[in-house]
Protein backbone atom coordinates (compact mmCIF):
# COMPACT_ATOMS: atom_id res chain seq x y z
CA UNK A 1 0.00 0.00 0.00
CA UNK A 2 1.47 3.53 -0.81
CA UNK A 3 2.26 5.90 2.33
CA UNK A 4 -0.71 7.68 3.99
CA UNK A 5 -0.04 10.54 6.39
CA UNK A 6 -3.10 12.58 8.52
CA UNK A 7 -3.00 16.02 8.10
CA UNK A 8 -5.46 18.21 9.87
CA UNK A 9 -6.55 22.05 9.46
CA UNK A 10 -6.62 23.35 12.45
CA UNK A 11 -9.81 25.48 14.15
CA UNK A 12 -7.77 28.97 12.66
CA UNK A 13 -6.80 27.73 9.79
CA UNK A 14 -11.03 26.63 8.92
CA UNK A 15 -11.78 30.45 10.52
CA UNK A 16 -9.48 32.11 8.34
CA UNK A 17 -10.69 30.10 5.34
CA UNK A 18 -7.59 28.36 4.33
CA UNK A 19 -9.32 25.51 3.97
CA UNK A 20 -8.95 25.24 -0.06
CA UNK A 21 -5.63 27.05 0.10
CA UNK A 22 -4.19 23.59 2.04
CA UNK A 23 -5.83 21.25 -0.16
CA UNK A 24 -4.95 22.54 -3.37
CA UNK A 25 -1.19 22.54 -2.13
CA UNK A 26 -1.34 18.85 -1.82
CA UNK A 27 -3.25 17.75 -4.47
CA UNK A 28 -1.13 20.27 -6.90
CA UNK A 29 2.02 18.85 -5.33
CA UNK A 30 0.73 14.63 -6.69
CA UNK A 31 -0.64 13.16 -3.45
CA UNK A 32 -4.08 12.18 -3.36
CA UNK A 33 -6.75 12.56 -0.86
CA UNK A 34 -8.13 8.99 0.54
CA UNK A 35 -10.29 10.97 3.25
CA UNK A 36 -11.93 14.04 4.42
CA UNK A 37 -14.28 15.59 7.26
CA UNK A 38 -14.75 18.60 9.27
CA UNK A 39 -15.78 18.05 12.34
CA UNK A 40 -15.51 19.10 16.12
CA UNK A 41 -13.71 16.93 18.25
CA UNK A 42 -14.03 16.68 21.96
CA UNK A 43 -11.57 17.48 24.70
CA UNK A 44 -10.73 13.92 25.53
CA UNK A 45 -10.59 12.81 21.82
CA UNK A 46 -8.16 16.13 21.74
CA UNK A 47 -6.01 14.85 24.30
CA UNK A 48 -5.50 10.91 22.57
CA UNK A 49 -4.74 12.49 19.34
CA UNK A 50 -1.86 14.73 21.32
CA UNK A 51 -1.10 11.91 24.05
CA UNK A 52 2.38 11.56 23.05
CA UNK A 53 2.58 15.14 24.63
CA UNK A 54 0.57 15.17 27.90
CA UNK A 55 3.02 16.34 30.20
CA UNK A 56 4.51 19.21 28.34
CA UNK A 57 3.37 22.98 29.58
CA UNK A 58 0.97 24.08 26.70
CA UNK A 59 -0.84 20.45 26.38
CA UNK A 60 -3.69 22.23 27.92
CA UNK A 61 -3.57 25.41 25.76
CA UNK A 62 -3.47 23.01 23.01
CA UNK A 63 -6.43 20.65 23.93
CA UNK A 64 -8.40 23.97 24.20
CA UNK A 65 -7.18 25.28 20.90
CA UNK A 66 -8.02 22.27 18.91
CA UNK A 67 -11.34 22.06 20.63
CA UNK A 68 -12.24 25.86 19.86
CA UNK A 69 -14.00 25.31 16.50
CA UNK A 70 -14.42 22.60 13.72
CA UNK A 71 -11.01 20.94 12.25
CA UNK A 72 -11.13 19.79 9.06
CA UNK A 73 -9.13 15.94 9.08
CA UNK A 74 -8.09 14.43 5.86
CA UNK A 75 -5.77 11.25 4.75
CA UNK A 76 -3.11 11.91 1.93
CA UNK A 77 -1.47 9.65 0.12
CA UNK A 78 1.07 9.09 -1.95
CA UNK A 79 5.11 8.68 -2.38
CA UNK A 80 6.87 10.15 1.01
CA UNK A 81 4.04 11.58 1.85
CA UNK A 82 4.87 11.76 6.17
CA UNK A 83 7.97 13.44 5.24
CA UNK A 84 7.26 15.56 2.42
CA UNK A 85 3.91 16.54 3.93
CA UNK A 86 5.55 17.78 6.82
CA UNK A 87 8.14 20.18 4.39
CA UNK A 88 4.98 21.01 2.66
CA UNK A 89 3.61 22.63 6.41
CA UNK A 90 6.73 23.90 7.72
CA UNK A 91 8.29 24.07 11.14
CA UNK A 92 6.45 23.89 13.90
CA UNK A 93 7.28 27.36 14.82
CA UNK A 94 6.02 29.09 11.78
CA UNK A 95 8.46 32.79 12.32
CA UNK A 96 11.09 29.59 11.76
CA UNK A 97 9.38 28.07 8.84
CA UNK A 98 10.34 28.82 5.64
CA UNK A 99 8.38 31.25 3.31
CA UNK A 100 6.71 28.85 0.90
CA UNK A 101 5.35 26.61 3.36
CA UNK A 102 2.02 26.32 4.96
CA UNK A 103 2.95 27.69 8.35
CA UNK A 104 5.61 30.13 6.75
CA UNK A 105 3.19 31.70 4.66
CA UNK A 106 -0.17 31.93 6.75
CA UNK A 107 1.06 31.55 10.61
CA UNK A 108 3.04 33.60 13.09
CA UNK A 109 2.27 32.24 16.62
CA UNK A 110 3.13 28.63 17.40
CA UNK A 111 -0.37 28.31 19.14
CA UNK A 112 -2.08 29.22 16.06
CA UNK A 113 -0.04 27.23 13.46
CA UNK A 114 -2.67 26.56 11.28
CA UNK A 115 -1.93 22.80 10.37
CA UNK A 116 -1.36 19.23 11.96
CA UNK A 117 0.64 17.00 10.00
CA UNK A 118 1.65 13.16 11.55
CA UNK A 119 5.57 12.72 11.66
CA UNK A 120 6.03 9.75 10.58
CA UNK A 121 4.51 6.82 9.22
CA UNK A 122 4.02 4.93 12.44
CA UNK A 123 2.18 7.82 13.98
CA UNK A 124 0.22 8.10 10.72
CA UNK A 125 -1.07 4.76 11.25
CA UNK A 126 -2.06 5.48 15.16
CA UNK A 127 -3.37 8.68 13.84
CA UNK A 128 -5.43 7.82 10.68
CA UNK A 129 -6.79 4.95 12.66
CA UNK A 130 -7.81 7.59 15.48
CA UNK A 131 -10.00 9.87 13.24
CA UNK A 132 -11.47 7.45 10.60
CA UNK A 133 -12.25 4.09 12.36
CA UNK A 134 -15.07 4.08 9.73
CA UNK A 135 -12.04 3.97 6.81
CA UNK A 136 -11.18 5.45 3.71
CA UNK A 137 -11.41 5.82 0.21
CA UNK A 138 -10.43 3.54 -2.43
CA UNK A 139 -9.69 5.40 -5.59
CA UNK A 140 -7.08 6.17 -7.98
CA UNK A 141 -6.04 9.59 -10.04
CA UNK A 142 -6.41 8.58 -13.69
CA UNK A 143 -3.44 10.96 -13.57
CA UNK A 144 -1.42 9.04 -11.75
CA UNK A 145 0.93 7.89 -14.73
CA UNK A 146 1.58 11.53 -15.68
CA UNK A 147 2.88 12.02 -11.79
CA UNK A 148 4.95 8.77 -10.97
CA UNK A 149 7.00 7.23 -12.74
CA UNK A 150 5.18 3.69 -11.60
N1 LIG B 1 2.74 23.67 20.48
C1 LIG B 1 2.61 24.80 21.29
N2 LIG B 1 3.71 25.26 21.97
C2 LIG B 1 4.91 24.64 21.87
C3 LIG B 1 5.04 23.51 21.05
C4 LIG B 1 3.93 23.05 20.38
O1 LIG B 1 1.53 25.37 21.38
O2 LIG B 1 5.88 25.12 22.51
C5 LIG B 1 1.57 23.18 19.76
C6 LIG B 1 1.60 23.56 18.28
O3 LIG B 1 0.26 23.85 17.86
C7 LIG B 1 2.11 22.27 17.64
C8 LIG B 1 1.44 21.22 18.53
O4 LIG B 1 1.53 21.76 19.83
O5 LIG B 1 1.73 22.18 16.27
C9 LIG B 1 2.08 19.86 18.51
O6 LIG B 1 3.45 19.99 18.81
P1 LIG B 1 4.54 19.18 17.98
O7 LIG B 1 5.84 19.32 18.68
O8 LIG B 1 4.05 17.79 17.71
O9 LIG B 1 4.62 20.03 16.62
P2 LIG B 1 4.14 19.68 15.13
O10 LIG B 1 4.31 18.19 14.93
O11 LIG B 1 2.69 20.11 15.02
O12 LIG B 1 5.01 20.50 14.23
MG1 LIG C 1 3.67 16.63 16.08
Amino acid sequence: MAEQTFIMIKPDGVQRGLIGEVISRFEKKGFYLKGLKLQNVEKSFAEQHYSDLSSKPFFAGLVEYIVSGPVVAMVWEGKSVVATGRKIIGATNPLASEPGTIRGDFAVDIGRNVIHGSDSVESARKEIALWFPEGIAEWRSSQHNWIYEA
